[in-house]
């Protein structure tokens, strides 16, 4: 249910409102908007046996209106307003796109010093990089840890850029916490319910990737598990899915962009590496991706591809993430965008 609040009401009945909320065993999410309050109400609905509308009565409330679609505090029924995501002094889902670059994974010092000035240089906004990697085999490097979480934070140090990073367990959270501004659960942690409330829990913000297999509805109810817990602070990135198609690694589906973009008030980037697999893709997916509207991409950059440790074939030299930049800009301007 939202409950929408006269724009006349006042602290004091909008408080009544949240505590009658809470008396009646549901959890209210205020959002401010800027004319009124409207107040989003979830919880489990079995074995209440006081209905909601009965909120209507309480002073200052203008109207009870049920959520119609199954992912509430995602939908923009109840945030029709574009919500944007601050990380360190970067804002992802307003005019200007956000460009997360980086490589798959943190290898050593050197390396991720030299792409991060090579990516802040060409016009990144964020800095990405793996320290727990989710291998398919169990033989495949696995990241560095928190060793790889303190170069991370050494070239944030050095570049001022802030850090998005993957936490693969819900018992690293408070070590992946410390040393970066962003939490990305991957493709493979999509439905992770377990991991996605904890992370709902913490205040750090989260860059929640599609699951391989998921459909736009079920991204959109495992975002609402973050949302729920109290984190508002989501990003939604669409990393493409699993087809028959076997040309490229992954069928990156573009159009989830404009989708959930109607549906959801979140921000939305697009993740072209990882939807095509291949290096030679990665510029024409990504203008092909602003246009379609993405509030962001996340790339994958590595100094030199052909020896990285994971990810090789679809990382971007940094000329070539340079060039991406250059060929960006003017679509950004086309479609209304500042990058
Ligand atoms: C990654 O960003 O390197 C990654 C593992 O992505 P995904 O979870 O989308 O496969
Ligand atoms: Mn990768």
């Amino acid at each position: 249910m939202i409950v929408v609040m006269k724009s006349s009401a006042t602290q004091q009945e909008i408080d009544r409102v949240l505590s009658s909320i809470k008396d009646l065993g549901y959890k209210p999410h205020v959002i401010q908007g800027v004319l009124r309050t409207v107040i989003g109400v979830v919880g489990d609905e079995r074995g209440k046996p006081h209905h909601l509308e009965s909120l209507r009565v309480l002073e200052g409330v203008e109207n009870v209106v049920p959520i119609l679609q199954p992912y509430k505090l995602a939908s923009r029924e109840v945030k029709p307003d574009n919500t944007s995501v601050k990380v360190g002094n970067v804002e992802i889902g307003n005019h200007k796109l956000a460009v997360m670059a980086g490589p798959c994974s943190v290898e050593n010092e050197e390396q991720i010093i030299e792409t991060a000035v090579a990516v802040k240089n060409a016009g990144a906004s964020i800095l990405r990089g793996g320290a727990y990697k989710p291998r398919t085999s169990p033989y495949a490097f696995q990241g560095l840890g928190e060793e790889g979480l303190k170069l991370l934070a050494r070239a944030r140090e050095i570049t001022g850029l802030p850090v998005v990073t993957e936490i693969l367990d819900s018992d690293d959270l408070e070590i992946v916490a410390e040393y970066s501004d962003m939490l990305q659960i991957g493709a493979r942690n999509s439905q992770n319910y377990a991991l996605l409330r904890r992370v709902g829990r913490s205040n750090k913000p989260v860059l929640l990737k599609r699951g391989m297999s998921t459909t736009i509805n079920e991204f959109l109810m495992a975002a609402e598990y973050i949302l729920s817990e109290g984190n508002q602070n989501v990003v939604l990135c669409e990393r493409g899915i699993r087809t028959f198609e076997t040309a490229t690694r992954n069928t990156f589906d573009l159009n989830a962009v404009p989708v959930l973009k109607e549906k959801t008030h979140l921000p939305v980037v697009a993740d072209p590496s990882h939807g095509t697999g291949y290096w030679q893709y990665v510029i024409p997916m990504s203008l092909a991706a602003i246009a379609a509207g993405a509030d962001g991409l996340i790339v994958e950059v590595h100094p030199k591809p052909e020896a990285a440790m994971s990810d090789g074939g679809q990382s971007l030299k940094p000329s070539k993430f340079a060039e991406l930049i250059a060929k960006a800009r003017p679509v950004a301007n086309a479609v209304g965008r500042k990058l």
